[in-house]
């Protein structure tokens, strides 16, 4: 199989837009839609992890600007472990629903709602970048382990 061309060296300025552009007018919240779902729609293409391999904004903006302030800590195996990946999948799933769910069908109410999800969960990324290894985010986090699920699925079939 050909080798996937990787973006993660400047994919970062995604994320970074994303939240200016949100900051300036809210509706470009509703974008935040787009970083969930293309890791899923990958891997429903039968293209396993590859968004997290090449394409994530938000992995990419680890990777590049924590080395020099993590503190480069392993992150403890309780925190890697399978049943602590689906407790948090199901904790966000929940949170989201739930504020999607109050959003009710006002898109501007939505935009925020989505906004303040992925900033909240950018900055916990970051907070355990910084505590943990740069991309520690990367071995929790819901979208990549809900991926990781499609794929193994997929290959079970
Ligand atoms: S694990 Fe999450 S943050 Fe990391 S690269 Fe994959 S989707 Fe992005």
């Amino acid at each position: 199989m050909s080798k996937r061309k990787s973006y993660m060296k400047w994919s970062w300025i995604i994320i970074i837009l994303f939240f200016v552009l949100s900051i300036l007018d809210i509706r470009f919240g509703l974008l935040g839609f787009l970083c969930m779902l293309a890791p899923m729609y990958h891997a429903l293409r039968g293209r396993g992890k590859v968004h997290c391999s090449s394409y994530c904004p938000r992995g990419s903006f680890l990777g590049k600007f924590l080395s020099k302030l993590s503190f480069q800590n392993t992150l403890p195996k309780w925190m890697r472990s399978k049943i602590f990946k689906h407790i948090l999948l199901f904790i966000m799933m929940i949170l989201f629903s739930t504020s999607l769910y109050h959003a009710g069908w006002d898109y501007l109410n939505i935009a925020f709602a989505i906004f303040r999800f992925m900033l909240t969960s950018f900055i916990v990324g970051i907070l355990i970048g910084v505590f943990f290894k740069p991309r520690s985010w990367c071995q929790i986090c819901p979208m990549g382990h809900a991926t990781g699920l499609i794929r193994d699925a997929i290959e079970n079939k």
